[in-house]
């Protein structure tokens, strides 16, 4: 039997639930707080009090390194999923519980039971703040979500259990579902994956599904990167296509197979956000475009990982003079990593009232394409959708590139697009499209499942 492993906050029931599954299925148990304080020989107080947290956070990481890979019953710390090596240890060949409770119910159990503090604040407001600043982690970490807040540990005990021999998608709600794929563009062999997944016996209850959203979406590289590296990190998880012209359509199958998250392409990435519950106020809400849906314990929460697929690559750039043009989705992520980057931007749309609009909301100028002759800009990115069809024609004329100028182009399929070959052969400094898919599916990744993949991994296994 694989590893089971629960996380959580504090005062969530991670060790009593955790021994009474183990007790139930037969199993050792383990919990890691306590392994810590037998390779220390000091409690945990003592360790937080006499040596700091980054000392405590230290021997976890060694812990949890050294736990043993089966058919055990593992119970952590609460701080362990803000570490993407825990994350990377711990989900391999795992089921990965994480135990949620409301606040009241979490500040009553801790005053009960004192712990060492994590900030100065008081206990409330301590809950509420590292709650707040883990939300990612939790999200992140669960295969699967028990809410403790009205449950005795014992019912929360059958509810793991019950998971485990049953899996979460009921049954009964799947055919529409495998109608759904069936009517779908999707490669034979990820169909029959699909239909093994959906069956009425499928070979494992505990498969979850992921897929990236958009219509058309056939072209996308997600599944062949996404399907590598869940068998590079031993995570029980299929990846495939909801390509539909209804995002409504691809959302009630999405829920109905309890995905657990999706890659939101065109034309959704706006159209989604009033479809969610919550919108990252960091990034998605001020592009005002999500690329990333994570369903965790009840909610759809939505991201934005676009703009640091396209920063990354021109972090040396800062304060250039740049041209973007389109005004789509992409573009909204790309003028956020530009002006974040404090580069002079123009965006440039064919219809130019878009490109005015986006302008205004990022603090840019705006034009017509055809104002790009009078620009002469450090830096082009292109996010218009040119380049994808043998019969585009390149967004900006041939003869207005400069060999001092940077074009990245967003288009990533063919990975050599006709504008990267022009402006090739002008003696510009390129940027592929394959680059800002391999930084925004590396933090897509770790929105995902809270491991930070290296970017040659993924440049080694994209298609
Ligand atoms: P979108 O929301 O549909 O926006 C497309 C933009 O391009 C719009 O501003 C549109 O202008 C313009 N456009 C479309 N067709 C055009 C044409 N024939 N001539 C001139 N302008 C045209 O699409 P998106 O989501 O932003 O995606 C754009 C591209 O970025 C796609 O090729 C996509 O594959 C690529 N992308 C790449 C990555 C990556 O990881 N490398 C990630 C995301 C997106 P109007 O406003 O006038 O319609």
């Amino acid at each position: 039997m694989k590893r089971i492993v629960l996380c959580g906050f504090r005062g969530t029931g991670k060790t009593d639930v955790g021994r009474l599954v183990a007790e139930r299925l037969g199993l050792p148990f383990l919990d890691t707080d306590s392994l810590i304080e037998e390779k220390t020989g000091r409690s945990i107080p003592d360790i937080f009090h006499e040596d700091g947290e980054e000392r405590f956070r230290a021997v976890e990481r060694e812990v949890i390194a050294g736990l043993p890979e089966a058919g055990t019953v593992i119970s952590t710390g609460g701080g362990v999923v803000t570490d993407p090596s825990n994350m990377e240890h711990l989900r391999r060949d795992s089921t990965v519980f994480v135990l949620h409770a409301d606040i009241d119910t979490i500040e009553e159990r801790l005053s009960r039971k004192p712990r060492p503090p994590l900030t100065g604040l008081p206990l409330r407001e301590e809950i509420a703040q590292v709650l707040e600043r883990r939300r990612v982690n939790y999200q992140a970490a669960a295969d699967f979500c028990i809410d403790t807040t009205e449950t005795t540990p014992q019912v929360a005990a059958s509810q793991v259990i019950n998971v485990l021999q049953n899996g979460v998608m009921s049954r009964t709600r799947l055919e529409p579902c495998r109608a759904f794929f069936q009517s779908g563009r999707l490669p034979p062999r990820c169909r029959e994956r699909i239909e093994q997944i959906l069956s009425e016996n499928p070979e494992d209850p505990l498969t979850r599904i992921l897929g990236v959203a958009g219509y058309p979406c056939a072209h996308s590289k997600g599944p062949k990167l996404f399907n590598a590296l869940f068998e590079r990190y031993g995570l029980d998880y299929h990846y495939t296509w909801f390509e539909d012209p209804e995002l409504d359509e691809i959302l009630r199958v999405a829920k109905a197979l309890d995905a657990k998250g999706l890659s939101v392409t065109i034309p959704f990435k706006k159209d989604i956000i009033p479809l969610i519950d919550e919108v990252d106020e960091h990034a998605a809400q001020q592009i005002g475009a999500v690329n990333t849906v994570i369903f965790s314990c009840g909610t759809a929460r939505g991201y934005n990982t676009d703009w640091i697929g396209v920063r990354k690559p021109l972090v040396d750039r800062k304060g250039s003079r740049a041209v973007l043009l389109g005004a789509g989705g992409a573009a909204a992520g790309a003028a956020y990593a530009l002006v974040d980057l404090e580069m002079d931007v123009t965006i440039l749309n064919r219809t130019p009232e878009k490109a005015r609009a986006m302008a205004e909301h990022f603090g840019c100028k705006w034009g017509d394409i055809s104002d790009f002759a009078t620009i002469r800009p450090d830096v082009v990115v292109n996010s218009t959708p040119l380049g994808m069809k043998p019969e585009d024609r390149l967004p900006v004329k041939e003869e207005l590139l400069h060999p001092d100028m940077t074009v990245f182009d967003l288009v990533y399929t063919p990975p050599v697009t006709p504008l990267i070959e022009a402006a090739r052969k002008k003696g510009c400094t390129t940027i592929t499209g394959t680059e800002m898919f391999i930084g925004q599916a590396k933090e897509q990744f770790y929105l995902f499942f809270g491991i930070d993949v290296p970017e040659a991994t993924i440049r080694e296994l994209i298609p």
